[in-house]
């Protein structure tokens, strides 16, 4: 008996052997196999099918800070309704996800800026660049407080000789010179802003309405936050900013509170070995932007006090490395908050059905 097992073992691993020999040494095979894989992905995955829902989807397309991190994207979140998709910010490297998810960019309907810090801006040549050749049928406009304009013609300038090279390329028909421009739509903040008002809708759309409001990201001005509503659901999108009672007011009984954290007891580990180094930059680079983000417990701290249903943490600072440090990170917002708290990560999916208190969490790869 123990013979014809051994036999058996021996012959699985000779067929494995010769299957991986097959792969690695034969074109036929690996064209096959490829085939196969992009058959696949030219279908489209979990990505291409978000715009497919009757109430709201919001994706964490970028979970990061400036600090580096192997897998985090830098700061963007998408709110998929009405069949379309809208973009909070487009920190750099987050189109990348978009494309590896195969979100149908042709789709998008927008991109709302909260502040025009480079981790939040890096990615807007290649958002407009890229939907435009994947078919959107308009001109992209770029929502902002004063700024946006500056910012779409600087990108739109470094992107001219790449509209024109492709035009050129693959044609008029085909790629309309018209549609890859980009519209910057700047709005002012009602001067009335104030944790006891609700402020204008920049951005109205059958039943979705976009509301900005200022946030404290003191020295930096403009800064604003987001609210989407749309039929019965809703979302709070931070940008940076201290714990700020207008967003609060701003959140107040929102099913998703989206919002920044830093995690300053682990950055002041950081400066104390900056400082040990003698890296006089790092320190004060780590001093200056102590006082103008929220501690992950005072997010928790605004999510209770505005009733919000569910806190996503995000714009993580700095993003942690691994399941360990994300302990750190989260270290006592168990005691503010001990439900309904979610520390982002890229692809984190939240399904809002229509006037529901239903939240559905999923990933994408
Ligand atoms: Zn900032
Ligand atoms: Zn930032």
């Amino acid at each position: 008996m123990r013979k014809r097992f051994s036999q058996l073992g021996t012959s699985l691993v000779l067929l494995v052997i010769t299957a991986i020999a097959l792969v690695w040494l034969s074109p036929a095979v690996q064209d096959s196999l490829l085939t196969v894989v992009a058959g696949r992905a030219i279908e489209g995955g979990a990505g291409a099918r978000l715009h497919e829902t009757e109430g709201m989807r919001i994706l964490l397309c970028g979970t990061s800070s400036p600090l580096p991190h192997p897998t985090r994207r830098k700061a963007c979140v998408a709110v998929f309704a009405g069949g379309k998709f809208y973009v909070v910010d487009t920190g750099p490297g987050s189109w990348n996800n978009f494309a590896r998810w195969r979100v149908a960019g042709e789709r998008i309907g927008g991109i709302f800026y909260t502040h025009y810090h480079s981790d939040h801006i890096g990615a807007l040549g290649e958002f407009n660049m890229q939907t435009w050749v994947a078919g959107r049928p308009e001109p992209l406009k770029i929502y902002g407080p004063p700024g946006v304009r500056r910012l779409v013609a600087g990108f739109a300038e470094a992107y001219a000789l790449d509209i024109d090279y492709r035009v050129a390329h693959h044609g008029r028909d085909f790629l309309s010179p018209d549609r890859s421009a980009m519209e910057a739509v700047q709005f002012a903040l009602s001067s009335g802003s104030t944790a006891a008002s609700r402020d204008t809708p920049v951005f109205e759309e059958g039943e979705l309405t976009v509301t900005a409001f200022p946030v404290d990201h003191d020295p930096i001005k403009p800064a604003v936050g987001y609210r989407f509503d749309y039929r019965g659901r809703s979302v709070v999108v931070s940008g940076d900013t201290v714990k700020d009672g207008r967003l609060i007011a701003q959140a107040r009984g929102v099913d998703v509170l989206v919002h920044e954290a830093q995690a300053s007891h682990i950055l002041g580990i950081l400066r104390k070995v900056a400082d040990r180094a003698g890296r006089a930059r790092i320190v004060t680079i780590m001093d200056d932007i102590l006082d103008y983000h929220t501690t992950p417990i005072e997010a928790a701290e605004a999510a209770n006090e505005a009733d919000a249903k569910l806190l996503v943490l995000y714009h993580l600072n700095p993003p942690p490395p691994t399941t360990l440090i994300e302990r750190v990170f989260m270290r006592g917002v168990d005691e503010t908050r001990p439900e309904g708290v979610i520390l982002a990560d890229d692809g984190l999916v939240l399904e809002l059905p229509p006037d529901s208190p239903e939240i559905t969490i999923s990933w994408l790869d």
